[in-house]
Formats: structure tokens, sequence, C-alpha cells
């Protein structure tokens, strides 16, 4: 059956709702959630109040700049249950985010939660074409971490086959994807740029398979990327958006037009303000988003800085929602690397990377400190065929990637080109960056 005639699920409807109810309906939804974490969480409550403010000084959308925000610390200072607004009693599932340090952040749904985190997931997989019949391969881990439920829920409530397979053992999901007749795969980018990979050595072709959409999320990756992914496997790639602090995936994704990510707005209501005074910037403005739920129970989150970089698209889109979107995040302020000086994101390496033929993207961005100066180098795999050129198209190329990054961060990098599957690859989130200039060097 064609694409187009197959109907969006209902829930989709308020994507496409005209903006003045869509407006009342935030409002109506932010008054009830401020309430609840006023009346429930401590922490809430004492900020507010030092803030002068009181739910019921939500008159307007607008007034939401006089609440205070939200950080990361706090979930950690509260550990592990301190903003919950209702009892353990009421939670049905908790989650948690793997702390890298110390412990993590934990998050908890009502039953309610979890029906609206399915019903988001819903909209996001019907943004990207999906419907009921297709099959789902989803390749997000299972477990504490949000994506694999998120996903799986999702898929559920949408009326998909749903194949809950999990991260790793990359034999096995080629196997999956080849026999089951899979239609989408969600799953990171790196991951499926991998899967791309071990495809191709098995001398198995995508076009075989029955494959489209790629579902992509939990990590930042860069529109050149987006367009490898497709080249390569002639699927169409999305983003998704999401994190457990606010629901996991589900906060926003790109619909067919692939210009941007819609924020499910009627559920979470999206800001975007200056990352060191914390100021309100106007749409189409870059700065950080700031997220607010307007209908989680259990967690309920006001104004949650994400650290995550982007800017509110305020241009009708043309698919015809009327949900406002972001431009999709290429980098998040804990990303950022400070190098001599300068300020660099590990999207802006991938992007230049992209532009030079014969690349694969693999890579990885060593930072050390020698004499008191920073050093970048970047890591860079060959593919099979660079390998095994002549030493002088090797050098070329590698000038080419020095030149490339060069010319896109400003900053002179060392580039070492190494031999094709050398470096290590993630079954999850990659890992861009290893800093060691804190080790070794005092100056
Ligand atoms: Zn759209």
């Amino acid at each position: 059956m064609p694409e187009r005639i197959r109907p969006l699920p209902s829930v989709c409807r308020v994507d496409f709702e005209p903006a003045d109810r869509l407006r009342a309906r935030q409002l109506r939804r932010l008054q009830a959630a401020v309430t609840l974490a006023y009346d429930r969480v401590p922490l809430i409550r004492e900020r507010m109040g030092a803030a002068g403010v009181t739910p019921a000084d939500l008159r307007d959308i607008g007034d939401i700049v006089r609440l205070p925000f939200t950080n990361k610390t706090d979930l950690r200072d509260t550990y592990p249950f301190g903003l919950f607004a209702k009892p353990l009693r009421q939670v049905a599932r908790l989650h948690a985010s793997s702390g890298t340090t110390g412990k993590p952040i934990v998050v908890g749904y009502t039953r309610r939660d979890i029906r609206v985190w399915a019903e988001v997931m819903v909209r996001t997989m019907a943004a990207a074409g999906l419907r009921r019949g297709d099959v789902i391969q989803n390749a997000y881990g299972y477990g504490l971490f949000t994506g694999g439920l998120g996903a799986h829920y999702g898929a559920e409530a949408l009326g998909a086959t749903v194949i809950p397979i999990s991260g790793g053992n990359t034999e096995r999901q080629i196997m999956v994807l080849q026999d089951f007749g899979v239609t989408a795969i969600c799953c990171t980018p790196s991951y499926f740029v991998h899967l791309i990979e071990a495809v191709e050595a098995e001398g198995l072709a995508f076009e075989r398979m029955k494959l489209r959409v790629g579902l992509f999320g939990a990590e930042p990756w860069t529109e050149e990327l987006r367009q490898y992914i497709q080249e390569r496997s002639g699927i169409r790639a999305y983003d998704i958006y999401g994190l457990s602090e606010i629901i996991g995936p589900g906060v926003a994704a790109e619909c067919e037009a692939q210009n941007g990510l819609h924020v499910f707005e009627d559920r979470f209501l999206p800001e975007i303000v200056d990352p060191d005074t914390g100021r309100p910037l106007p749409d189409g403005e870059e700065g950080e988003l700031v997220l607010t739920t307007l209908s989680k129970e259990a967690l309920p989150m006001i104004r949650y800085r994400t650290h995550d970089i982007t800017a509110i698209l305020p241009e009708p889109c043309a698919c015809g929602r009327t949900i406002r979107r972001i431009r999709r995040i290429g980098r998040r302020s804990d990303d950022m690397m400070i190098v001599r000086g300068v300020n660099l994101y590990p999207s802006q390496i991938e992007a230049a990377l992209m532009k030079v033929e014969q690349v694969v993207p693999h890579y990885q961005i060593l930072l050390t400190r020698s004499g008191g100066l920073d050093q970048i180098e970047v890591q860079v795999e060959m593919t099979e065929q660079v390998f095994l050129d002549r030493i002088a198209d090797i050098e070329a190329l590698r000038d080419r990637l020095v030149a490339a990054i060069e010319s896109t961060i400003g900053l002179r990098v060392h580039v070492t080109l190494v031999e094709p599957r050398t470096i290590a690859r993630s079954m999850g989130k990659a890992r861009r960056v290893i800093d060691n200039r804190t080790k070794g060097d005092a100056s």
C-alpha cells in the first residue's frame, strides 16, 4: 500500500491544531504542572518563594520566565527521589541515567506518564512515516536507559510489530534485519554506521532488505553524517530527541521534511535562553534549550536546563504541523572543548571530515598538552581502499583532512590516519573525545 494513504494515528491530530488552541492548552497544563510541583516538591516551593512567585501568578504562557530554573545538579543533590511529586506507591516505573561519576539521575513515571510517553513516541514514529504494519527493530538498550522501553512502548502503541533486540550483537542484528522483514530501525547513528560496514563486510546489501527508515538519537550527529547514512544504505535517516530528565525519547522529532525537529509542545514547553545569563531569547535566536513538562505527574520539571544548543524555528513547516520546530542539535554546551582559548565541538570536526571523500565516519579526538600548549590530534580511519593506496596518496588525503578541519575550526590539528577497523565501535553512544590534558603536564 502506498505510504501516503496510510492514515495518521488519531493522537497526531494535536500536531496540526491551530496555534491559539495550542497556547490555551499549554497555559492550562502549565498552571496545573506548576501547582503540583509547588504543592509537593519542597525544593521548587522554596525556590519559587525566594523568587516571590506563586502558581497563581501564571496568567499567561509568557509568565513562565518568572519561574526559577531546574538544573541537573538539583536531581543529583536530591538523589534519588527528592524532586518526585508523587509517593513511590503511585510510581509505576523508575529509570536512571548512567552517571559517568558517582550516583545516577533517577526518574519516575506514573501509569499516566507512561501512557503520555507512548503517545509522544507514536507521534515521533508517525512523523517519520511509520504506521501500523511496520516492523521495527529496536536496537536501543533495554534497561535503566530510557531509549529501549521508550521506543518499545511507542512502537506497540503505533500498532507496529516491535522486535526488542536491544543493543549490541551485530551479527544477530543483521540476521534479524535480513530475515524478519524489518522496515525501520531505532539505534544511535554511530551504531548504524557500524551496521552499514558490517552488512557490507558480509557481502549483503541494504537494497535487498525491506529497511527504509532509521530513527536515530541519543547522541548529537551532523547533517553530513545523515547524508552519508542515506547514501550508503538507501534508507531515510531521521533525528529524534529526548532526555531522561524530561521523559526519555519523544520530546521532539523530525518529520519527512527533515528540516528541524517538531517539539511536542503540548507536553513539553520549549524556551531558548542565553546559556551564560539565563536571559530568554526570541524565536530564531540560538541559545540553550530549556524545557518544562506540562503533564508529567511523578517528576514534573520546571524550566529544566538541557545544555543543548539550538534555536526555535518560527517559520511554518512544509508538513503542515503547527507545533514549532527546533534546529537539530549539533552540540551540547557540556561537549564544548576549549582548546587554546577557542571553543570547539566534536560536531564541527565531524562535519569537516565528512566533506572529504574516501573517509568513513569513524574518528576520535585526542586532546593533550605539551609545553603548556593544547594539542589536538584527530585519528581518522582509512577505508580499505585508501589503505591499499600508495603512500603518496595517503599523505595527500591527510593533507586534505588537515586543511578541511583547519578551515572549519581555525586551529592547526594533527591528523593521524589509522588502519581500517581500529577505532573502537560503540554499541551505544560513541565516545568521540579523549581529553588527557589534566594528566602529566602540570603547566
Ligand atoms: Zn514538519
